[in-house]
């Protein structure tokens, strides 16, 4: 059947469903297709599941640590990863439904559930329908990378998706990719009582940091017991027994690494090969991402691409932010930018690594004459009264602008603590504003200031 519209959305992801709601409430007629689960990855098989996870384990860390605060256990603690799972799938399914119940009863919105593919310009397919609109937008996420690592087609491995599934505690999981996905997996399920490799063939982990952050990290990770082998250049696989033999060929150690279970955590790819855009004549990179301008327009006229598609970004919040550029844009007549957007992300392993704006290793690449600010977690009152004292914080300052290049808090709270250095970054104010201000006691925040009183360089 043929239908028209004012606009079509493919996917019901972090950028769709809002902007769908946008679009309706202006008096337009939505399309909105979706081929699997409402939600997209984030609610489904990214961060709500995973966070959930991470808090079952961070929960199993501190009872083992019990001692430590003075309470007393009596017995063993045990692991039930089904009901640890089921927690997780419930705050999974009440958002799911939650998104999907909002689609499917917003007036003006027709929502259809099936693959959506570009017939032309303005024209999408979704099963024996035929939709055609002057604006069509693109929402359609990513997936997890296979790589072409000799072997990878003879096991059965796993991804984020099937990760999730999973109701047991592997016996050995081991993980291919030091990175942030690859590391939340790996201590979440250190905590729950698996043994846990990581395999990365960098020579440290989550590379685009600080060498300090990396080594930080590793620490804290190898303090749970989790195993690395970086530099392992040669990765491949083979059946082995009643598990995986992983080819590791580092520069050290054993040449390879037998586990139960094998998690590919390499990267992800956007889901852009099964689009049909050779049709619409919307061009992509070499990753695949669809190329977009800084209001995140394709190069054809009334095509938009938001979410992690477009390669501009990669986390539920610049999935969001996408749909607040184009709304504002389409809608507000508020030119609005990605490009205003400052970088912002967390690694939620515990403790937490915030981060905001340029390493100290991209600030003096871009050649920036900078001071740095540092405190370790140990001299943050907070971090000792909680019995949390990992980690550190850094801040990066331009020494000619006096405005804040960037900084990471990897410590306990440094995902909320952050944002005090995020706003002053977005405030474009000097970093003696927040070196000024006065925080709560006793909290993370409170020694961000201290902190800038103190730079070197
Ligand atoms: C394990 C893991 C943990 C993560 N943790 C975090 C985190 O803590 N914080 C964070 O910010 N980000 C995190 N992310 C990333 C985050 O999930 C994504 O950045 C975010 O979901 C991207 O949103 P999106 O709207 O671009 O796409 P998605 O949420 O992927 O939504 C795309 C939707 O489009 C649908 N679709 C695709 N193709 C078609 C088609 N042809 N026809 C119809 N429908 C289609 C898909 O089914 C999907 O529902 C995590 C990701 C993973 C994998």
């Amino acid at each position: 059947m043929n239908r028209r519209f004012d606009a079509i959305i493919i996917g019901a992801g972090q950028a769709g469903p809002p902007l769908a709601g946008r679009l309706t409430a202006a008096g337009l007629s939505v399309a909105l297709i979706e081929r699997k689960l409402f939600g997209g990855t984030c609610v489904n098989t990214g961060c709500m599941p995973t966070k959930t996870l991470v808090a079952s384990a961070y929960a199993a860390h501190i009872v083992r640590r019990a001692e430590d605060y003075g309470v007393t256990i009596a017995g063993d603690i045990g692991i039930d990863m089904v009901r640890v799972k089921a927690r997780a799938d419930t705050v999974s399914h009440n958002a799911r439904h939650n998104v999907e119940k909002w689609l499917k009863g917003m007036e003006r919105c027709t929502v259809f559930e099936g693959h959506a593919r570009f017939e032309g310009p303005g024209e999408v397919r979704v099963g024996g329908d035929l939709l055609s609109a002057e604006r069509i937008f693109v929402n359609v996420g990513g997936r997890a990378v296979v790589p072409d690592m000799p072997g990878v087609g003879d096991i059965d491995y796993l991804t984020n998706v099937s990760m999730l599934a999973l109701d047991r505690v592997p016996r050995h999981l081991v993980v291919i990719g030091g990175s942030y996905i690859g590391l939340e997996f790996a201590q979440m399920y250190r905590r729950f009582g698996a043994e846990v490799t990581v395999v990365e063939k960098g020579p440290r982990l989550i590379g685009r940091e600080d060498a300090a952050i990396s080594a930080a990290v590793k620490d804290i990770l190898a303090a749970e017991g989790v195993a690395f082998r970086l530099d392992a250049e040669c990765i491949g696989f083979a059946p082995h027994g009643d598990g995986i033999e992983v080819r590791v060929d580092c520069s050290s150690g054993d040449r390879t690494v037998v586990g139960s279970d094998v998690l590919l955590a390499v990267g992800r790819r956007p889901n852009t090969d099964d689009l049909g855009l050779d049709r619409a004549g919307v061009e992509t990179d070499a990753r695949g991402s669809i190329k977009v301008d800084d209001r995140l327009r394709t190069n054809v006229p009334g095509i938009w691409a938001m979410g992690d598609c477009n390669g501009r970004g990669a986390f539920t919040h610049t999935a969001y932010n996408d749909f607040e550029i184009v709304a504002a844009n389409l809608l507000d007549d508020d030119p609005r930018s990605v490009d205003d957007r400052i970088p912002a992300y967390a690694l939620y392993i515990d403790p937490p690594l915030g981060r905001v704006g340029m390493s100290e290793a991209e600030a003096r690449r871009a050649g920036k004459r900078i001071r740095i600010g540092t405190r370790p977690m140990t001299r943050v009152g907070r971090a000792v009264e909680k019995g949390e004292t990992q980690g550190f914080m850094q801040v990066v300052v331009d020494a000619d602008s006096d405005l804040v290049l960037g900084a990471a808090i990897l410590g306990t709270g440094g995902d909320e603590a952050i944002h005090g250095i995020l706003d002053i970054m977005y405030a474009a104010a000097p970093y003696t504003v927040l070196q000024r201000s006065v925080g709560i006691h006793p909290t993370v925040s409170e020694l961000i200031p201290t902190m800038l009183g103190d730079l070197k360089g």
